[in-house]
């Protein structure tokens, strides 16, 4: 059976200080937050919650390409310059891409940039290149709360398919269909004060 990987992220781990943003910078040799952004689920400002002390309420939330299994970004692109691989990767070919921008308008997440510069469509490749040797990719490895887990979300045995059957985790927009590879373990409620 083909291998899917994918990504678990533990939002409860996660404590927002984009360490993984920084990690994919230097591995991919791009600008910081532009193939993974950590966004906050709160109030309107970064590090910001919701509410009135006590009762407010806040996250972070890692964002990267969710390596759709029916990814639109591939359906939209007129050139044919998005492909998936056979373990479930979706990437972008520069050397075809003209910059039109019709996968970025096609992408549910919000996922994919315009390199000015090259006039071409950017977005994470899941490290590839370092899963092409048997490597994890570097923002699961430098994660430094161990809130991200990578595997193969198609072997029922391993620790991503175990965390993603307990139940507990979701994925963003279920309702776009497109069987995103990345997937969020919600963050625990808050706790009352004094109990
Ligand atoms: Fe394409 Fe967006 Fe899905 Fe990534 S998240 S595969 S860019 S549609």
């Amino acid at each position: 059976m083909s291998k899917r990987y994918g990504i678990v992220i533990d939002l409860e781990r996660c404590i927002g200080c984009h360490t993984c943003t920084i990690a994919c910078k230097l591995e991919n040799g791009i600008e910081e937050g532009s193939w993974l952004n950590v966004e906050t689920v709160g109030g309107d400002g970064m590090d910001t919650p919701r509410g009135e002390y006590p009762n407010v309420k806040m996250h972070y939330l890692p964002k990267l390409c969710m390596h759709c299994d029916e990814p639109p970004c591939l359906d939209a692109c007129p050139l044919e310059a998005i492909s998936k691989r056979d373990d479930g990767i979706v990437l972008i070919d520069n050397e075809k891409c003209d910059g039109c921008e019709a996968c970025i308008a096609a992408c549910p997440y919000g996922v994919i940039l315009l390199n000015r510069e090259k006039n071409v469509a950017t977005k994470c490749t899941l490290c590839a290149h370092r899963i092409d040797k048997g490597l994890e990719p570097f923002c699961v490895i430098c994660c430094e709360t161990e809130a991200m887990y990578f595997g193969d979300i198609a072997d029922p045995e391993s620790r991503v398919s175990k965390l993603i059957a307990s139940g507990k985790a979701y994925v963003l927009q279920p309702e776009a269909d497109t069987g995103p590879a990345i997937h969020y373990c919600p963050p625990m409620a808050p706790r009352k004060i004094g109990v």
